[in-house]
């Protein structure tokens, strides 16, 4: 709880959000013997605007993510240009011409075929877009992502494809009100992420893991990436889901 004064409006709330989380990254950092550079936080400004964009760069932030090429298409060019774009929702091929214009970062490569489409977008495109591998570590049927056998035997063929920089690999944890119960998942990525790097005979620096809601046992796992919107952008309307799961926390 970073309450100071109850009773009044704070005047910065996207400061005061930043703050905590960076409490939050250097402690579990500290705990976990890491030094607080080997984290990165990328800002995940999905469902929020280009003017709350441009104030997460006016307090430093510079990696941003968004979930939808078509959101991105439309916000990305009213943002700040130092902005770096991560995509991290699932891409269609048939977007994956917008996606290797708009994106430095593509996190959410989960198939073999998807990352030939964006071979060839690159190829038009004379373009090199970092790619992070996403695993699907929890095998949950309501997710995309490779399954943690299949990354592995595939991974040949993605690096076969010379556009691509293979940078690591990306995961969402299942949803869990107690993190603690996705430790396994971190854990397992990271097993996974060192035997693709043997398999490749090259290091695989970007261990994209943990939100909002899980990003310390995340970075004690080894994350190097940690993705957070709602912490630092406040809440985001979930019409999926009744008013009273989101809680008081
Ligand atoms: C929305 C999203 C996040 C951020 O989630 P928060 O819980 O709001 O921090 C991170 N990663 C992915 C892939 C997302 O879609």
């Amino acid at each position: 709880m970073d309450q100071v004064e109850p009773d009044l409006p704070d005047p910065h709330p996207f400061a005061s959000r930043l703050a905590a989380v960076e409490r939050r990254i250097t402690a579990a950092c500290a705990r976990a013997g890491r030094a607080r550079e080997e984290v990165t936080l990328l800002a995940v400004s999905k469902t929020h605007s280009a003017d709350a964009v441009a104030e997460a760069v006016r307090l430093g932030l510079t990696q941003f993510a968004e979930s939808k090429v078509q959101e991105a298409r439309a916000k990305i060019p009213l943002c700040p240009l130092r902005c770096r774009w991560h995509l991290i929702g699932h891409l269609q091929s048939n977007k994956a011409r917008d996606a290797v214009a708009l994106f430095e970062t593509i996190q959410s490569v989960d198939s073999l075929s998807l990352a030939r489409e964006i071979q060839k977008q690159s190829e038009k495109q004379s373009r090199h877009p970092k790619v992070l591998l996403e695993v699907n570590v929890a095998g949950e049927s309501s997710k995309f992502g490779w399954a943690p056998d299949r990354v592995l035997e595939e991974l040949m063929e993605v690096n076969a494809l010379d556009r691509l920089e293979i940078h690591g690999l990306m995961t969402i944890a299942p949803y869990a009100t107690d993190p603690e119960k996705v430790r396994a998942y971190f854990r397992r990525l990271r097993e996974l992420r060192d035997r693709a790097a043997d398999r490749l005979g090259a290091p695989l620096p970007v261990l994209s893991m943990g939100m909002s809601g899980d990003l310390e046992v995340a970075i004690e796992e080894g994350s190097t990436m940690v993705r957070v919107g709602t912490a630092l952008f406040g809440d985001r309307p979930r019409p999926q889901r009744a008013p009273d799961e989101s809680g008081a926390d």
